[in-house]
């Protein structure tokens, strides 16, 4: 490709609307422009990336025997009515009439289209298993959407899905999956891990995300230093830690209100009763409290969460653990009228709602709280004792780095951040229950079908490649996913001596089967190199007074920023090794 006639403008400004570096470097080198909030255009350049990925994507899954289909992106109610979802998907869910006053709505994901398809088609043992996929464009509303093609509105995602005759099926399918996944991830050459994550509180279910990591991730992951554990710490398990006893002057003491005023801080809850008489309580004798409102279908109501003062609550687990749809902190207003007192001095202690504790308050007592009343905390709780609805200890709040590892008790939790570019999740019978997709067994009998979907970013993947591999002069591509695999720079466009070796050197490179983009305009050479670093092809060919005065060119990695002179009849032979090399890693 000649760059005179390659769709592309290049910038040196960094532009102001672009809070992430894949952002900024995709708008910089021309690949995508925004046409609005979280809706982009894919640029030539880039869907050269994007085609790439899918046919990795495409090859390593007909390896698995799944099957492509194309299913429709604008979907009728009737089938989100079916499973439930018409309802409770939120505001993502891009909802809208037709002429003749008919409910529609963009798919965010095909689960209720394929179940339709499934249902329709295969009704026997024998059609089973099946596994489906397609790579299409997806709608979501998101609320905040940002980071450019990492959370978009609308994306290309690759969906598949499959359908079993039992649960064993469909759990060695999704490690199948899985493998797919890991194989699909290493030949992008990224830093990824497979993630343990919240499969919400579907029974039956389970799930893994895949995270290339990259310090902008949206996600934090924990991972064990001494074992395979590796968690999204939504859901990543906390150890439950010794509670430390106070002086024996603590122990003695009996529960009371103490005047506090002003005290609002956990640190100084504690504190307040570091004097004389009470001897130093620890930080860890401090407990928080929070008011959740929880939602499920058309009910609400609220629970109280009891943790240690220096923990914080895990709201995905208390969502799980009370198997509702949602789960928020009240607003201040409702949890100061519940407590009849002001926030900062709202405690568990006489409230009469569902109070859950953490587990790392087990055997705890002489705790600090707030005493439902301006101005006083409340000494000497013990949860277990006090608490009029008292609900159990269980785990409840976020785990945190150095927190030893609840699976193999040795190692401790690292910290990394992530970004999820794809999901294999175990399904169940939850759609092919309420959507009637059954089959018939062996013995004839009616049974539903059970179900896994597996996703993978294709547009995110692409932003997360380039968020690892940047520096500050541009993209640094990996060579499975490079736009052109060689940037031609010839530097005198007026030399015909440069101009028709270089012109040689890109017939003699396409033709050995190379993607070969060659700079032809009439630039200065500093602007030709400096759009060769934004736009980041893995091997750079430039043609200059080397090659007329010593018969030279000069070929350098983009990664590695080396350099070599290379005799013209050698480049050939230098740039298939180098592509070799590059193809390995
Ligand atoms: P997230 O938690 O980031 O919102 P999700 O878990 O809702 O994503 P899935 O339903 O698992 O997403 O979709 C499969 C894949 O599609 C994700 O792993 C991600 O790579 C991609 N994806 C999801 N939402 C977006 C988005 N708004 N923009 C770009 N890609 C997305
Ligand atoms: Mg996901």
């Amino acid at each position: 490709m000649k760059q005179s006639k390659l769709l592309i403008h290049t910038y040196r400004e960094t532009p102001r609307d672009a809070d992430v570096v894949s952002q900024q470097l995709m708008m910089r080198a021309g690949m995508i422009q925004r046409v609005a909030a979280g809706i982009y255009d894919y640029l030539p350049l880039l869907l050269r990336s994007i085609r790439k990925f899918e046919t990795i994507v495409r090859e390593e899954l007909a390896k698995d025997g799944c099957q492509e289909l194309l299913m429709p992106t604008v979907q009728p109610r009737e089938l989100w009515d079916e499973s439930g979802r018409w309802q409770f998907y939120g505001k993502e869910l891009l909802r809208f009439k037709d002429r003749k006053d008919g409910d529609f709505c963009l798919g965010p994901t095909h689960e209720e289209v394929v179940t339709d398809i499934v249902r329709k088609i295969v009704t026997s043992y024998k059609q089973l298993p099946i596994n489906l996929f397609q790579i299409q464009t997806k709608f979501r509303d998101e609320i905040r959407p940002r980071f450019g093609l990492m959370r978009g509105r609308e994306f290309i995602m690759k969906d598949a899905y499959s359908f079993h005759v039992d649960d064993a099926d469909a759990d060695r399918e999704y490690w199948r999956m899985f493998d797919a996944y890991k194989r699909i991830f290493s030949r992008l050459g990224v830093k990824f891990r497979p993630v343990e994550a919240d499969s919400g509180a579907i029974g039956g279910s389970f799930t893994h995300e895949f995270h290339v990591l990259a310090s902008s991730g949206e996600d934090a992951i924990l991972s064990c230093n001494a074992c395979e554990y590796t968690s999204n710490v939504e859901k990543t398990e906390a150890p439950q830690v010794q509670f430390p006893y106070a002086s024996e002057a603590v122990l003695a003491l009996q529960p009371a209100h103490f005047h506090t005023p002003g005290i609002v801080a956990m640190a100084d809850q504690a504190r307040a009763f570091r004097d004389d008489q009470h001897n130093g309580l620890p930080l860890d004798h401090a407990s928080k409290f929070y008011v959740f409102r929880a939602t499920k279908g058309e009910s609400a109501w609220v629970v109280g969460v009891v943790l240690r003062s220096d923990h914080e609550p895990n709201v995905v687990k208390l969502k799980n653990l009370l198997g509702a749809d949602a789960v928020e902190l009240a607003p201040v207003a409702d949890a100061e009228k519940l407590a009849g007192a002001p926030s900062g001095f709202i405690g568990p202690v006489e409230l009469d709602i569902p109070v859950y504790v953490d587990r790392s308050l087990e055997g705890a007592f002489n705790l600090t709280c707030g005493a439902n009343k301006d101005g006083y905390h409340h000494f000497g709780f013990k949860p277990d004792r006090d608490l009029k609805q008292f609900k159990g200890f269980f785990d409840l709040r976020m785990a945190a780095e150095g927190d030893r590892c609840t699976r193999c008790g040795k190692g401790t939790y690292e910290g990394f951040r992530g970004i999820e570019v794809g999901q294999v999740f175990k399904l169940g019978t939850k759609y092919s229950t309420t959507m009637n997709c059954n089959y018939l067994d062996e013995a004839g009998a009616s049974k539903p079908m059970v179900m896994g979907c597996y996703g993978i970013g294709i547009t995110r993947t692409i932003a997360a490649v380039i968020e690892q591999g940047n520096d500050a002069d541009g993209i640094i591509w990996p060579w499975a996913l490079c736009p052109f695999q060689v940037h031609l720079v010839p530097i005198a466009g007026k030399d015909d001596t440069q101009t028709d070796a270089a012109e040689a050197i890109y017939r003699e490179l396409t033709e050995a089967g190379l993607e070969v983009l060659m700079d032809d305009r009439e630039e200065r050479a500093g602007v030709k190199f400096k759009d060769a670093d934004l736009l980041g092809c893995p091997i750079r060919i430039t043609v200059g007074q080397g090659l007329v005065k010593d018969g030279v060119v000069e070929i350098r990695e983009r990664a590695s920023r080396e350099d070599r002179k290379v005799p013209r009849a050698d480049v050939l032979a230098t740039v298939k090794e180098i592509a070799a090399r590059l193809a390995q890693a």
